[in-house]
């Protein structure tokens, strides 16, 4: 019996990790089945390529095996197997790339976390086995050899014996602590849950004795505890399989079962991608947003695969911000099983990956839209926002991706449109829109009714972010946006423009000195002849609208931005003229309506009023006069 040392990195590497740096003692067993599996598929390999290695390759599988009394788990493999060299070297020495970044980084304490970066493989199992014994007879070779070691600070290799090539790993499981209950181990049920969830699409069966309770044969009445063999993995990933092959009820059950959504996906997107980064992709639509969708808890990201061994299951860096409410499932041999959080962001192939499924997204988006556009609404009413916040908090540096995506609804066709299909029917050369609370607020707008009378297409915007966006993209294919709400949207001709300068001008000191009455809360008061039926429009100035400063203003923690507002009179209304007669005869009486048309004003924009006791009491001195 030869007892060797461990390499001195190694040692250091183990006992950091054995102390429970890492702290998911679960995955070792993700990696010894890993490692299982591995050594079959080179068993197939060889015996595929090689013609002198006669192996048998008929009964592939990984055994699991509990032993509650002697407190020691076995997993045991039919593959390639290992010699006495190769058991030296392979579990000798922690992975090279491991150690060496552990050398560069050891020297800082706080670079202890690094640990759970690199891949543990088959030290993992010293996290949770005082000793590990690993019995390995190579193919096409008659000896076995056993290797020992308490993961401290050495391991034994001896010659053994063993029946037919492969390797038996052995756990002999810690003694429970009051943190932690190694026993729970030993239950079926633990480890049946733990390969479902880290190794369910390994490709050979995982096999293991599993209590289950029959009826007993005499005695009808009666259950009895049976112990069976079963496979706990279920071996094919469903995003492996054809799509030809898979029934759309296969898909949508996956889909429940794996995220755990009640209702079906308005969409399942599959592809095949080969090259030189290859993957295969399963994704999901939901027809809803998650309960906590629109909120800071809700986690974007997709389950990543690499060889039927589930690396994350939530792969942030998979997903832009704008398509995160996209469910799946992404599996690539190019990606190493030891990528963390913390390596995904620079990892060339992720990037790869993330950036062909953005396109991938797009595009069955765009076909939704086309197609099939009653989903396509359902998708947008559920994460249109989203889109919207995608083109609004990237200062729109994502609009070539997701304007196209976007609806508004319209005037003309009184329903919802792209901006594509804005342009295919356009009134002139400007695209109008008009914001507000909802659909039928905005069309009793006086401005409003002003432009769809002149056969304006006017987009209704409804969402609290939608005139965000208009702004963000500035202009659409070339064409500018325009706020029917705005003081710049005037229909007038030449001749009008100039009439309505001269009354302005001529009633000039009886408007400023309604502006000043108005103390600041307008920037302006002014004659109109936009208006034909109403009285006065409130229209606003600059950048920021009057429905603009209403969002702004409803924010938590939001500044007060105020919008620059005009009061506009229709200078062919009675009113007008009672102005003008108050302001050279009564100036007390001026300042009330003043008030009173402001306020008239700002309830029309679905603005609050500020005071409105004050603005009840002037009325009902109007009133009873
Ligand atoms: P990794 O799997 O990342 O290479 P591990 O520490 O898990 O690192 O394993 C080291 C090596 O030991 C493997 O690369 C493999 O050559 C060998 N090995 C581990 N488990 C087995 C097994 N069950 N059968 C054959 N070889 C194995």
């Amino acid at each position: 019996m030869k007892k060797k040392e461990f390499k001195a990195e190694s040692k250091k590497l183990l006992s950091m990790m054995i102390n429970s740096i890492y702290t998911n003692k679960e995955i070792a067993f993700r990696e010894l089945i890993s490692n299982a599996s591995d050594a079959i598929d080179k068993l197939v390999y060889l015996s595929a390529t090689n013609g002198e290695l006669k192996a048998d390759t008929n009964n592939l599988k990984i055994l699991i095996e509990l032993d509650k009394e002697n407190r020691t788990i076995k997993i045991t493999d039919n593959g390639i197997g290992m010699t006495d060299v190769e058991l030296e070297s392979n579990l000798g020495t922690i992975a090279k790339s491991g150690s060496e970044l552990f050398k560069e980084e050891n020297s800082d304490k706080k670079n202890l976390e690094i640990i759970g970066q690199f891949g543990v493989g088959f030290y993992s199992s010293f996290m949770i086995s005082k000793r590990v014994s690993v019995l390995s007879r190579k193919a096409g070779v008659s000896d076995a050899y056993l290797w020992e070691s308490d993961g401290t600070d050495g391991f034994t290799i001896t010659k053994s014996e063993m029946p037919n090539n492969g390797t038996v790993v052995t756990l002999y499981l810690k003694d429970n602590t009051e943190d932690n209950n190694y026993d729970e181990y030993l239950e079926d049920f633990t480890i049946s849950r733990i390969v479902k969830k880290y190794s369910d699409y390994i490709k050979y069966p995982i096999q293991m004795e599993v209590e289950t309770e029959k009826e007993d044969e005499k005695d009808k009445s009666k259950k009895i505890k049976v112990k069976e063999l079963k496979t706990l993995n279920s071996m094919v990933p469903i995003w492996k399989k054809n799509k030809k092959d898979v029934k759309e009820e296969e898909y949508n059950d996956f889909y429940a079962d794996k995220f755990y959504d009640y209702e079906k996906p308005l969409k399942v997107i599959k592809s095949d991608v080969e090259g030189l980064t290859s993957y295969s992709s399963l994704l999901f639509i939901p027809s809803h947003a998650p309960y906590n969708y629109y909120t800071k808890d809700y986690e974007k990201g997709l389950m990543l695969y690499s060889k039927g061994v589930m690396i994350m299951d939530k792969c942030s860096d998979l997903l832009p911000d704008y398509f995160s409410f996209v469910k799946g499932i992404v599996d690539s041999e190019d990606i190493s099983l030891n990528i963390s959080r913390e390596t995904m962001q620079s990892d060339k192939q992720i990037k790869v990956i993330a950036r062909s499924l953005e396109t991938k997204i797009k595009k069955e988006l765009v076909d939704m839209l086309k197609n099939e556009r009653d989903n396509y609404i359902k998708f947008y009413e559920a994460f249109g926002e989203q889109l919207k916040y995608g083109i609004y908090s990237s200062y729109g540096m994502n609009k070539e991706v997701l304007q196209d995506l976007l609806l508004f609804y319209s005037s003309r066709k009184e329903k919802l449109i792209t901006l594509d299909e804005y342009l295919e029917d356009m009134s002139d050369d400007t695209i109008y829109y008009a914001s507000g609370e909802t659909i039928d607020k905005i069309k009793m707008l006086p401005n409003v009714i002003n432009a769809l009378n002149s056969n304006k297409n006017v987009l209704f915007l409804t969402n609290y972010l939608d005139e965000f966006v208009i702004k963000v993209l500035g202009t659409y294919k070339d064409k500018k946006f325009m706020n029917v709400l705005s003081s710049e949207f005037d229909l007038s001709t030449e001749e009008e423009k100039e009439n309505l300068k001269k009354v302005n001008e001529d009633n000039k000191s009886m408007l400023d000195k309604m502006t000043s009455i108005l103390n600041n809360q307008v920037k302006n008061v002014r004659f109109t002849n936009k208006l034909k039926d109403h009285a006065v429009c409130l229209t606003s100035e600059g950048d920021v609208s009057l429905e603009m400063e209403k969002v702004l203003n409803a924010m938590p923690n939001g500044e007060s931005v105020k919008a620059n507002k005009i009061l506009e009179i229709n200078e062919n209304s009675k009113i007008a003229d009672k102005l003008k007669e108050l302001y050279a005869s009564n100036s007390e009486e001026l300042e009330k309506y003043t008030k009173i048309l402001y306020n008239q004003a700002r309830l029309i924009e679905g603005l609050s009023v500020e005071n409105p006791t004050e603005l009840t009491s002037l009325i009902c001195e109007i009133m009873a006069k």
